[in-house]
């Protein structure tokens, strides 16, 4: 019922050729014709991506938004600008957003809202430290990241959201949680979503990140309350993350 979403986060990383030889990797690339798959790109890689990825299966998108539509904010990104490069997703909330950039509960509903305002998908972004997850914590601190953008946005916007699940232990670090972990974790978003509705939770797509790699993949998609993959380190080699998509 819910057809796996493979999304690459490139982070600070890449470049234009290496967005080039995803383009033509993937123009007659094998991958399953039901599985979703993007990038989330450095900014200034979004315009080589529109032409580079335009007819290939993969979709592309942007790793942060400003939640203004436009005006004096140096530096900043604004949603209706990552749509005129023709991008479909945002991630939202990564947890080195929320630990380097000071984005906070607040920060990330007001982005959620400026994406959906100009019909990006959020890609958003939950986990617990390994403080938190010692500390018996997980939960609390995962399903309330959940309630903070879903009980601030209306029933039809719910239904437009990703969730992504990316234990802040397991980023980078090589450390996976384990498919049985991230399963845990996973029916517990699904079942707490099911206060707002059912079928939202039952349709919601919530997506595993943290050390996902070729090696890991099979194993952690085969999981019933994993949706799809959000996949740092092993998004920026080609044949990495084919073998990713193709084991979904
Ligand atoms: P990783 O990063 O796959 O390199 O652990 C995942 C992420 O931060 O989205």
């Amino acid at each position: 019922m819910r057809s796996p979403l493979i999304a690459g986060n490139w982070k600070m990383n890449g470049s234009l050729a290496l967005v080039e030889q995803f383009g033509e990797a993937f123009a007659d690339a094998n991958v399953p014709p039901d599985v979703s798959i993007a990038l989330m790109l450095p900014f200034p890689y979004l315009a080589v991506a529109q032409r580079a990825l335009s007819g290939t299966p993969m979709a592309w998108g942007g790793q942060t938004l400003h939640d203004q539509r436009s005006g004096a904010f140096t530096g900043e990104v604004s949603g209706s600008m990552l749509v005129e490069f023709g991008a479909r997703y945002v991630l939202i909330g990564h947890s080195e957003r929320r630990a380097m950039f000071h984005e906070d509960d607040a920060a990330v509903l007001a982005r959620v809202s400026a994406a959906l305002d100009v019909g990006l998908t959020p890609v958003v972004c939950v986990g617990e430290t390994l403080a938190e997850r010692e500390a018996g914590r997980t939960e609390d601190v995962v399903l309330k990241q959940v309630d903070v953008v879903f009980s601030g946005i209306d029933a039809e916007a719910r239904e437009r959201l990703v969730i992504a699940y990316e234990p802040v232990w397991a980023i980078g670090t090589g450390k996976t949680a384990s498919p049985d972990q991230a399963q845990a974790i996973h029916a517990s978003i699904r079942a707490h979503v099911e206060q707002y509705s059912v079928a939202l939770a039952a349709g919601l797509h919530v997506l595993y990140g943290g050390s996902m790699k070729a090696a890991n993949a099979a194993e952690l998609l085969a999981q019933p309350d994993i949706d799809g993959g959000l996949i740092g380190g092993a998004s920026l080699q080609v044949d990495e993350f084919l073998a990713i998509c193709q084991s979904a």
